[in-house]
């Protein structure tokens, strides 16, 4: 038997739509409304992007996961099968999804524009340089910095102290060796570009006049009297603005069932605050009644940051929590291994339901009740099915048995009906966990408590050392972005999806003034990847026809 079609070879197959048709006839957007690039992909354009601010909301749904295991446990898959599936029963609805990195494309992850029959296409443009944004943040982040070596090495007039030059250089490639380097300044180091700075303000400002707010306020260095350095001050905001600019507006594409989708920004959930762009979040609310949106990562993660850091900052809280779980990831928690987690084990199984235990009450932390995503595998055993299901009646949770990865937005239609039953009970009293306003060591200590069930928060000495700094300049008072593993509720990838009663420790605090959190990088976390053994890249190549091979 011929073996069974690849994401690349499903999306590739697909007939697309043309993107000005669809979002005349989906959307109601005309053609001089949008910047095309090519027949499938468009920008929508500024003044749009300025009108739509004025209408009327639709509702949010956050697409969360438990704590995943390495092979990703479907969420971006998730929100395509549930907007092709609301979209299947008449609803007018929207994605919202991040633009993939280059690093984990290349790596070990694959693509991120969801896989089967649940996908966002053209595959290979979402995954390769999509629409140049990736590009143009990586660009103005480099001029930034070579703006404050220059500067150094033009006399130095703003009295920066070159010890303390806080602003790294990125790429959007996994390149370890990059991590630190000799440069003609000293040393410096490089991020992943879906890490940085300039990627969490693209994704978090309001338009270009906050963008340009934002992109001022952001601190590059210290002086020797402990006073910061802002980018207002080196008077490079126009130029950053002027290369961001068209990154600011977000790309419409489409499912493979004609579904629109705006996909915009990639700030990773682990390292940074893991959410799309605002700006596409309030265009997509503007244009549909369901907006269905991706936070990175377990619900500790990226359903806390969603809230925290851009509910916070732009007022609009999800309505409804999706949580997706795989059968495969519950094992793993349970004492499966990477190998075994592949096949039935009801006791392994069973001892890693408490994760998802934890990660709906995550949600109900924040005031979201979550329906529950069982994203199906053919060998999931009935038995263990059962045993979930009992779970989530004895949580009171509501659980849908999905199959959108091979069946599309069909396979997702019991989780669109109970999300339209969430949608119209009314509106969900949805807050942050801590007020705004608390102090660094309040955050963490509530989120690591009352989310993490650790038993607290050690700072490391630098750490306490740069909050002292960060108090007396008056940032003390930021929401914080936990930056650690993904694999586990503490700072270390070993202890697993069950760990409880540990210390948070954190390493590191960093100050993202202009994304307006403060980073407190947890553990032996980095924030450059390095490439695996055996990365995708040595999968890949072009056919006789030049068509891409081996994206995954
Ligand atoms: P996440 O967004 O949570 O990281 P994705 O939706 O990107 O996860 O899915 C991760 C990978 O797993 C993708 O390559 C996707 O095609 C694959 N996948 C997801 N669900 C299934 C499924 N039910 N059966 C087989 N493969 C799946
Ligand atoms: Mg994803």
């Amino acid at each position: 038997a011929a073996a069974p079609a690849t994401d690349l070879e499903i999306a590739r197959r697909a007939p697309l739509e043309p993107i000005l048709s669809l979002a005349e006839a989906r959307l109601g957007i005309a053609a001089e409304d949008l910047v095309p690039f090519g027949h499938y992909r468009a920008k929508l354009s500024l003044p749009l992007l300025q009108r739509l601010k004025d209408r009327p909301r639709g509702r949010l749904v956050l697409v969360s996961a438990i704590t995943p295991t390495p092979a990703g446990e479907g969420k971006t898959t998730a929100c395509v099968g549930l907007v092709d599936a609301l979209s299947c029963l008449g609803v007018s609805a929207l994605a919202c999804l991040r633009e993939p990195s280059l690093g984990p494309v290349f790596g070990m992850k694959g693509g991120a524009a969801g896989g089967g029959r649940a996908q966002v296409v053209p595959m290979e443009s979402i995954n390769l340089h999509f629409n140049g944004d990736f590009h143009a943040v990586t660009s103005a982040h480099n001029l930034l910095a070579a703006l404050i070596d220059n500067h150094l090495y033009w006399g130095n007039a703003l009295e920066i102290d070159p010890e303390r030059v806080m602003w790294p250089r990125v790429l959007d490639l996994n390149d370890r060796s990059l991590r630190r380097v000799h440069t003609g300044q000293g040393e410096r180091n490089f991020e992943i570009t879906a890490a940085s700075e300039i990627m969490a303000i693209l994704c978090l400002a309001e338009d270009l006049a906050d963008l340009e707010r934002r992109l001022g306020r952001i601190v590059v260095a210290w002086r020797h009297d402990d006073t910061p350095v802002t980018v207002a001050d080196l008077g490079a905001v126009g130029a950053l603005a002027v290369l961001l600019r068209d990154a600011m507006a977000p790309n419409l594409v489409q499912t493979l069932e004609h579904t629109p989708v705006l996909i915009h920004g990639g700030p990773f959930a682990n390292i940074a605050h893991g959410c799309s762009s605002l700006v596409a979040t309030r265009a997509a609310l503007a244009l549909g009644e369901v907006v269905v949106t991706e936070a990175g990562f377990g619900a500790d993660q990226g359903l806390e940051k969603f809230i925290d850091i851009k509910s916070r900052q732009s007022g609009i809280f999800p309505d409804a929590a999706v949580i997706v779980v795989t059968l495969r990831a519950l094992r793993f928690h349970g004492g499966a291994t990477r190998e075994t987690m592949q096949h039935p084990d009801l006791a392994a199984l069973t001892a890693g339901l408490d994760n998802l235990v934890r990660q709906v009450a995550v949600a109900r932390a924040f005031g979201l009740e979550p329906v529950v995503a069982l994203n199906a595998f053919p060998d999931d055993s009935d038995d263990e099915q059962a045993r979930l299901l009992a779970c989530c009646s004895q949580l009171g949770v509501a659980m849908a048995n999905c199959d959108h990865w091979a069946r599309g937005g069909e396979g997702a239609l019991t989780l669109a009906r109970l999300i339209q039953q969430r949608l119209a009970a009314g509106v969900a009293d949805v807050a942050p966990l801590y007020p705004d306003g608390a102090s660094v060591e309040e955050a963490l200590e509530t989120i690591a408590t009352r989310l993490y069930g650790a038993s607290g928060v050690e700072l490391s000495p630098e750490a306490r050392e740069m909050l002292q700094r960060l108090e007396r300049a008056g940032y003390g008072q930021l929401p914080v972005c936990i930056a650690r593993t993904q694999y586990s509720f503490s700072d270390d990838p070993a202890d697993g999806g069950l760990i409880k009663g540990h210390w948070l420790r954190v390493r590191e605090l960093r100050l993202s003034a202009g994304a307006g959190f403060l980073v407190a990088v947890c553990g032996k976390l980095m924030t450059l990847p390095g490439l695996p053994r055996e990365p995708a890249a040595l999968g890949m190549g072009l056919d006789n026809e030049g068509d891409i091979t081996g994206l995954a």
